[in-house]
């Protein structure tokens, strides 16, 4: 039976010239598997995005020689895999012109910006942009060269409507579905593959917009809402989600089925660069999502649905991490005592300086309370207390500005007991010093802070304790 898929690849399955034709065929033969309907959705290559975000700081600097260099290797980049990746010589042109049509208008806003010296968050989602602005229409002109009618669109072109929210921007659902549907369906019909760019949308006044990092599987689930898909796939350069990261853990397994709820539980702890709203618009409408392996088409990957069969409820499925975040500690030296409303003042100074709060806890004496933030926002979080609460009703804030958040996700552990008392016996088998705890109420998961220079050895400990590598069943 045809079905409609919306793909997304990652930065890691196309950067280079054998990738992206090897990425071209995947999606050609899929396309051609039982007619199905396919619309592709492409990332930037892989370090683009994080190459702009470091030019940004070359801006501010008014460092016009990084400037330079980043930009020639870009250029170098994208141009040689049109090179060596487009057969056709009038394709091929064609490519070239896009492509440095795209880096010359960057390199002219580059030229404005630098004398300012100063970026904004709406420029900033404007150079970003370039990413997949840039790498988006290499596959399209890939595909074409293979024989396979396709058309690239931009996030905006597509329909994605989000908020003004640079970095973070959401999409406005309703709007979004409407104008996706009113654009793709068309194409569809007439068997046309559209190729669109991740991560990028609009705004209501036409601004590009980014909607975080990660957010290619966000802009493929949103895609998939709009329009109805059957599935979504999610191709990366793993076989699937695994047990702990990869890096880490060198027997990590890749799990067969998780639920929504206990892939987003991964995704907010780090497993995986998924973007953590990525599933909310297929939780909605229940669309199934699987990970899979660019480079291991023979492998099923990960699939996640709604609801799973009792055998894949397993008590703890992944140890996640998020490495290199900080730990603020904001002590009142007893005149937090039993005064209310001093949490809610602490929170509500900062998320009006949008500090975005990882994870909280305070202890029973109320004597401080404790919260891990990223590190990019510390410097925002430590001079909003200095500015708003210090000498008030906080008398002292420590920070430790290199801690992990480890966590252990699995659906099973709910009403299960003794699985804190496991996790914690191993982690101190290894002599490493638990900085804080915190339990979701949903018990999917139970999170605690070491620090940075402990995060390996207790992943480790915990995917062995809970024996999750390969082949492992014995919990
Ligand atoms: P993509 O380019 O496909 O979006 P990402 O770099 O965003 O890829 O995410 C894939 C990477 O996430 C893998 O290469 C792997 O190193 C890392 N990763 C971390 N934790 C996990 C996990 N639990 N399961 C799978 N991958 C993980
Ligand atoms: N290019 C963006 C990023 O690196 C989006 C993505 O890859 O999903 O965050
Ligand atoms: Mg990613």
């Amino acid at each position: 039976m045809a079905m409609r898929i919306v793909m997304k690849f990652g930065g890691t399955a196309i950067n280079s010239a054998d990738k992206v034709i090897h990425v071209a065929n995947l999606i050609k033969s899929e396309k051609e598997k039982g007619n199905n309907d396919i619309v592709g959705v492409i990332s930037a290559m892989r370090g683009m995005t994080d190459g702009i975000l470091s030019m940004s700081e070359d801006i501010k600097r008014g460092d016009k020689a990084s400037i330079g260099g980043f930009l020639k290797n870009m250029r170098e980049v994208h141009l040689n895999i049109i090179e060596q990746a487009v057969k056709d010589v009038k394709i091929k042109n064609e490519a070239r012109h896009v492509v440095t049509t795209l880096l010359e208008e960057l390199d002219d806003i580059l030229g404005g910006i630098v004398l300012l010296a100063e970026i904004t968050p709406k420029s900033l989602d404007y150079l970003l942009s370039f990413g997949e602005r840039l790498s988006t229409p290499i596959v399209s002109f890939v595909l074409r060269d293979i024989g396979l009618a396709c058309q690239y669109l931009t996030g905006k072109e597509a329909g994605i409507l989000t908020d003004s929210n640079f970095g973070e921007a959401r999409p406005l659902m309703d709007t979004t579905k409407l104008r996706l549907i009113h654009k793709i369906e068309p194409l569809l019909k007439r068997n046309i593959v559209p190729i669109i760019t991740g991560f990028i949308g609009a705004d209501q006044n036409g601004n590009t917009t980014t909607i975080g990092r990660g957010g290619s599987d966000y802009t493929a689930t949103i895609i998939s809402a709009g329009i109805n898909a059957d599935e979504v796939w999610l191709w990366s350069d793993v076989d699937g989600l695994m047990t702990a990261d990869p890096r880490i853990v060198k027997d990590a397994a890749v799990i067969k089925e998780v639920s929504f709820a206990e892939a987003m539980e991964m995704a907010l702890f780090g497993a995986k660069y998924m973007h953590p709203r990525a599933l909310v618009p297929v939780i909605d409408t229940k669309i199934p999502v699987r990970i899979r392996n660019t480079f291991n088409v023979q492998n099923e990957g990960t699939f996640i649905s709604q609801n799973l069969p009792k055998a894949s409820q397993k008590i703890v499925k992944s140890i996640s991490a998020i490495r290199h975040t900080a730990l603020i500690d904001v002590g009142g030296g007893g005149g937090m005592v039993g005064a209310p409303g001093t949490a809610a003042r602490i929170f509500d100074a900062l998320a009006r300086n949008r500090v975005n709060i990882m994870m909280i806890s305070q202890s029973p004496s109320e004597s401080s309370i404790s919260m891990v933030v990223r590190k990019n926002d510390l410097d925002r979080a430590t001079t909003t207390l200095d500015l708003n609460l210090l000498g008030k009703v906080v008398k002292q804030v420590n920070v430790n500005d290199d801690v992990a958040v480890i966590a252990v996700v699995g659906s099973g552990m709910r009403g299960i007991k003794g699985v804190a008392a496991t996790v914690f016996n191993a982690v101190a088998k290894r002599n490493v010093n638990v900085i804080m705890i915190a339990q979701g109420s949903s018990e999917l998961n139970l999170a605690f802070v070491v620090n940075d220079t402990d995060c390996e050895q207790a992943v480790r400990a915990l995917h062995d304790e809970f024996d999750l590598a390969k082949g492992g069943s014995k919990k």
